[in-house]
């Protein structure tokens, strides 16, 4: 039997070479990446080491991103209840092997906020990530922001200057009025906080971005992560609508290094077409290998920048100096 391995493939390795070599600049801040751990978030994967550190992310990173110099936002993540503290040792524990590494801190909408602001300045964290899992709303899916990103939350991030990393959920995404409501009540009330909405807005359905995201214009805080999106158009949208200085690179390694496929839009939504489906042999023309999902993400996004005529220096704005702006690497690598 053939053995399960934690290895690109060669269609992965030809992919970068005709796709992404010429695009990708040699510096890259990817600014939405993930531990695993089988104790508090064992991988979905059987492909993807049980457990993934800053050196398995290091390895994984090199197959989407050869040669290039690569430093992360990490952000904590449990899904085994109970475990949150732990996700966010482990994490803090890990960054603080790179000085150009970031962490954020998994909140949930229980924590009370003078204890979540001690624990992030204590593990030199720089944010929070906050995410549907913890909501006590049923189905989670369909949570509105406050259900697991409490105000009172946001009010610290405000007040410490962070980053928070907001998965947005609700069948439309930012095309929902609620979800539109509290991201512009939140940046306006609270413009300290740095705002990533990521996966492009959760725009796996673009049509969403391009009738939402226009409603958010304006507000300086809010910022964009593309991970896991291999949609174009909905990376294109946040181009048109907030410039190249708005949206960053982000690899949602370890995942979309170790998986192969990728998110596609359908009728008034999405699903996603995995490795392990039935369906690669059905194409008469050829038999299809699919890529890492982290590729295909690459690629719509340097389509994105191609039909948004961006210049070389925006580009780098999107792999680097935006993140790096964000996340204050100049005054910390200096200080
Ligand atoms: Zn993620």
């Amino acid at each position: 039997m053939e053995k399960k391995t934690y290895s690109p493939l060669a269609c992965d390795v030809e992919f970068f070479e005709r796709e992404l070599e010429s695009f990708v600049p040699d510096r890259v801040y990817d600014a939405h990446a993930h531990f695993h751990h089988p104790d508090f978030c064992p991988s979905a994967l059987s492909t993807a080491p049980a457990t993934a550190g800053y050196e398995e992310y290091q390895e994984c990173i090199g197959w989407l991103l050869p040669r290039r110099n690569v430093a992360a936002l990490f952000l904590a993540y449990a899904d085994i209840e109970g475990k949150n503290a732990q996700a966010n040792e482990w994490t803090a524990a890990q960054i603080a092997r790179d000085p150009l590494c970031r962490g954020e801190y998994f909140a949930g909408p229980q924590d009370d906020p003078e204890f979540v602001r001690q624990e992030v300045k204590r593990l030199k964290l720089h944010g929070l990530k906050v995410y549907h899992s913890l909501a006590t709303t049923t189905p989670t899916w369909e949570a509105n922001i406050p259900d697991y990103f409490p105000e009172r939350l946001a009010k610290v991030a405000h007040e410490e200057q962070w980053v928070v990393t907001l998965h947005m959920v609700k069948h439309r995404a930012v095309a929902d009025p609620d979800n539109l409501h509290w991201i512009r009540h939140y940046c306006r009330t609270y413009p300290g906080m740095k705002l990533i909405l990521a996966h492009s807005a959760r725009g796996f359905q673009p049509a969403h971005n391009l009738e939402g995201l226009a409603e958010l214009k304006g507000l300086e805080n809010l910022y964009f992560d593309m991970s896991a999106n291999s949609e174009a158009m909905a990376h294109l949208a946040i181009l048109r609508y907030f410039g190249p200085q708005k949206l960053l690179y982000g690899s949602d390694a370890i995942l979309a290094g170790c998986a192969r496929g990728r998110c596609v839009a359908v009728a008034d939504s999405f699903l996603w077409l995995h490795d392990t489906m039935p369906i690669w042999n059905s194409a008469r023309h050829k038999a299809l290998s699919p890529v890492l999902v982290g590729l295909e993400d690459l690629r719509s996004l340097k389509w994105a920048c191609w039909a948004a005529k961006l210049k070389d220096s925006d580009v780098e704005d999107i792999f680097w100096n935006n993140a790096a702006r964000l996340l204050r690497l100049q005054v910390c690598v200096s200080a």
